[in-house]
């Protein structure tokens, strides 16, 4: 795709038009070629067969040839800034120049699952493993609330020790203690039933990443017991409860191509969540993707913006795994439309072993008790932090 297509393309989605997947994917590999911050190992092809062969699963997405498809980098970066520029002005015309903070507590990382990506994956034997208690939890959200947090979000692997009763009953205590805040849970697939009750008790919204909008791709991130179906069934009936929905996923995980995440945006168009995570795939030592590479930066904050011109009421988090990967991240996806910001409330050991990823960030201005670090980094990018629960608002 030329220059003045991928032009022509930023102004269609500007308008809140869909282009079809195969122009999305090409304007993605023009102006974002690299996927992968370095090479990917000798026997990926290898093993990406024997994982569809476990799953029993067909492509669905052709791969593309990104390299012939570039843009010399001097326009690429012109395409890039022209897009990164419509959509911080989306994301002024909705928010102004406001930066929503969530307070991020780590409840635990005990987890049922296997995701391949994650550190803290139940087959990791090596993980050192922890999980709060009701009053741990309640005393980080006392704490964030005197830093200015109006919401929480607890995030945590599938532990089966959180009962929908005590996941509940956690929900209630924050909602009577701190009336005032949104409570955001972030702690994986749960049946329609245990949605609805932790709904009742008073959560406000549910993050759910749908990773890729690939079954095939899917099944070679998780194991067979993993389904697509079941994850975009969960998203679906969190909808159908009444949260305010995150979906998202990584980008530059492994053997992912343009076409997938053509594929993502054509999910979330039709989705319409009210958040969306987007972050760097960063490998973890204790996974069976360490040998791959991170995703790219660039291709990050492209899909970022790409979001934002798709979705612009949308709550677009300038994630951990942003900042992890380059260190002004959090500022230059700011700059390319995101609008949140989730520093971490939880207590300093639990921050370290919460460790999804190698060197995940959790000190610094990522810390909840740094806010002052990151309220002075946000303004020099000509932003503010607010204290304000930040709830959806349509456009
Ligand atoms: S990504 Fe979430 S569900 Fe998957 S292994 Fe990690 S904590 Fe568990």
């Amino acid at each position: 795709m030329n220059a003045q297509c991928c032009r022509t393309l930023i102004d269609e989605l500007a308008q809140g038009k869909l282009p079809e997947r195969e122009r999305l994917s090409a304007f993605i590999d023009a102006c974002a070629p690299e996927a992968f911050s370095g090479p990917v190992p000798d026997d990926a092809t290898t093993l990406e067969a024997a994982y569809l062969a476990e799953a029993g699963v067909h492509e669905t997405v052709s791969s593309s040839d990104a390299s012939s498809d570039a843009l010399p980098e001097e326009e690429a970066e012109a395409v890039r800034e022209a897009l990164y520029s419509l959509a911080r002005k989306r994301a002024v015309e909705h928010f102004g120049r406001r930066i929503y903070i969530r307070g991020l507590i780590e409840i635990s990382n005990i987890c049922r699952q296997n995701c391949r990506y994650c550190g803290i994956r139940a087959g990791n034997a090596l993980a050192e493993r922890y999980r709060l208690s009701p009053e741990q939890i309640l005393a980080c959200c006392e704490h964030g609330y005197g830093l200015g947090f109006r919401t929480f979000v607890f995030q945590g692997g599938e532990d089966p020790w959180f009962t929908d009763e005590r996941l509940a009953d956690l929900v209630r205590r924050v909602k009577s203690e701190w009336p005032d805040c949104a409570v955001t849970l972030s702690v994986g697939e749960r049946s329609l039933a245990s949605y609805r009750l932790l709904r009742e008790a008073g959560a406000d919204r549910f993050l759910l990443r749908h990773e890729t909008a690939d079954p095939a791709h899917y099944a070679k991130l998780h194991p067979v017991a993993q389904s697509w179906s079941n994850r975009m069934a969960c998203l679906r009936n969190l909808k159908a409860c009444g949260y305010q929905t995150g979906a998202g996923f990584m980008v530059g995980s492994p053997w992912q191509t343009s076409a997938c995440l053509a594929e993502d945006l054509r999910f979330l168009h039709d989705f319409q969540p009210e958040m969306v995570g987007i972050g760097p795939f960063i490998p973890h030592a204790q996974t069976p993707f360490a040998r791959f590479p991170a995703g790219s930066v660039e291709r990050t904050l492209v899909m970022v913006a790409m979001v934002r011109l798709l979705l612009p009421a949308a709550m677009l988090p300038s994630t951990t795994a942003l900042g992890t990967a380059a260190g002004d991240g959090r500022e230059r996806g700011i700059l390319a439309g995101a609008n949140v910001l989730m520093p971490n409330l939880s207590p300093k050991e639990a921050r370290a072993l919460y460790r999804l990823y190698n060197n995940k960030l959790s000190e610094g201005a990522e810390c909840a008790d740094n806010l002052a670090e990151l309220r002075e980094r946000i303004r020099a990018v000509g932003y503010e932090i607010v204290v304000d629960r930040g709830d959806f608002r349509p456009c």
